[in-house]
């Protein structure tokens, strides 16, 4: 379970177990008792603080190469990623993935955020599905930290609409914080968005930032997945990744304190077909790439989670989150960046729920069991 941001911010250092396997048992060096560890705890990096989540949209994993996205290429090799992560089982459009990615929701079924439609006039998430339909935003924000998403598709402006401060819960966790789940919201052209996220790293608070990159996909439509403008274009936003990164590593306020995830809502197909047909391999493969402080360098996600989660080869099986065999998938965003911040998951997900992910040689100080 998580602490308050107030009962976290006496946490100033930690120490870890050196190994995954006996991870389960960490302590903080500012608590008077001591624990009994398996083996030689190292000193380990502070507490993570603040995430930055990043989906490139219609980001192909073969592109998160050196050669084409040396900046995803470097987070992928330095952190623990999967480039065989999976969309949603029976959507590839941008709008339903994204919702998948901050409520930690499928698309369809019991559990289903039911945004089903890649449509700009969806008022709000809650009245796709009948009921209110929690997000990553309402976690993060209801214990006292920043919230933000930056868009580059009008499209996802149905983000703002639905946490609002007219549109979001009442906060009924510690203090009230108010309804509106989003501090600062922007739609804006790519780069525009890529700034407003690295100046808000400047400043340095605690906190979730999502951030939305649209140009491959619009590469893609126009000139097709993989042709020659389509990767200068991943070339392009891999650019404003760095430029993000360089904030992050640059600004001695952030040191050892902010994680990534990037990841992308959908890839797409080079025949002039986009990236609609959710059956199509290089439609529903996508990466999942997380690096922070103490999070790899093991590798691979799927080794990493070897039991937990199973690695779909060429194939996209539709079974519950929590089911053997099921992949990772975009839609464990969620409940992975509440996971890196100490808090809980969000009320009424599937996708990794349990916040049972393991992540490299860290596991979240304060869920850990
Ligand atoms: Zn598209």
């Amino acid at each position: 379970m998580a602490c308050s941001p107030s009962e976290r911010a006496g946490e100033t250092s930690t120490v870890e177990t050196s190994t995954v396997e006996t991870s389960t048992v960490e302590t903080s060096s500012g608590e008077p008792e001591s624990r009994s560890t398996t083996t030689a705890a190292r000193p380990s990096s502070p507490n993570i603080e603040i995430v930055v989540h990043v989906s490139i949209d219609g980001l192909r994993s073969v592109d998160v190469v050196a050669d084409v996205a040396p900046t995803l290429a470097r987070l992928a090799a330095e952190g623990t990623s999967t480039l065989n992560a999976r969309t949603d089982a029976d959507n590839t459009s941008t709008l339903p993935n994204h919702i998948s990615q901050l409520t930690g929701r499928p698309v369809n079924g019991p559990d289903g955020h039911r945004v089903e439609a890649n449509d700009a006039d969806i008022d709000t998430v809650h009245r796709q599905k009948g009921s209110y339909i929690a997000s990553v935003f309402d976690v993060v924000h209801d214990h006292g930290l920043a919230t933000s998403a930056f868009v580059s598709k009008e499209k996802m402006s149905v983000i703002d609409r639905s946490w609002n401060e007219t549109t979001g819960a009442p906060d009924v966790t510690g203090s009230d914080e108010g309804n509106d789940k989003i501090d600062e919201f922007l739609y804006g052209e790519a780069d525009l968005v890529a700034n407003a996220a690295t100046m808000l790293l400047a400043r340095a608070q605690s906190g979730y930032v999502f951030v939305h990159l649209q140009d491959p996909d619009v590469a893609g439509h126009a000139d097709d997945w993989g042709s020659e403008a389509y990767l200068d274009v991943v070339k392009a936003t891999d650019l404003l990744v760095a430029m993000i990164l360089d904030e992050v590593e640059a600004n001695p306020d952030l040191a050892g304190r902010v994680a990534l995830l990037v990841t992308s809502d959908h890839g797409g197909t080079p025949d002039g077909a986009g990236h609609g047909r959710s059956g199509v391999a290089s439609n529903f493969t996508i990466p999942m790439i997380l690096w922070g402080p103490g999070i790899g360098p093991s590798g691979d996600l799927y080794a990493l989670n070897n039991g937990v989660r199973t690695d779909p080869e060429s194939s996209n099986p539709s079974i519950g989150a929590s089911e053997p065999g099921s992949p990772i998938r975009g839609h464990d965003a969620a409940n992975i960046v509440l996971d890196l911040l100490g808090l809980p998951a969000v009320p009424g997900s599937s996708f990794n729920a349990e916040q049972n992910l393991a992540l490299g040689s860290r596991r979240s100080v304060l869920n850990s069991p």
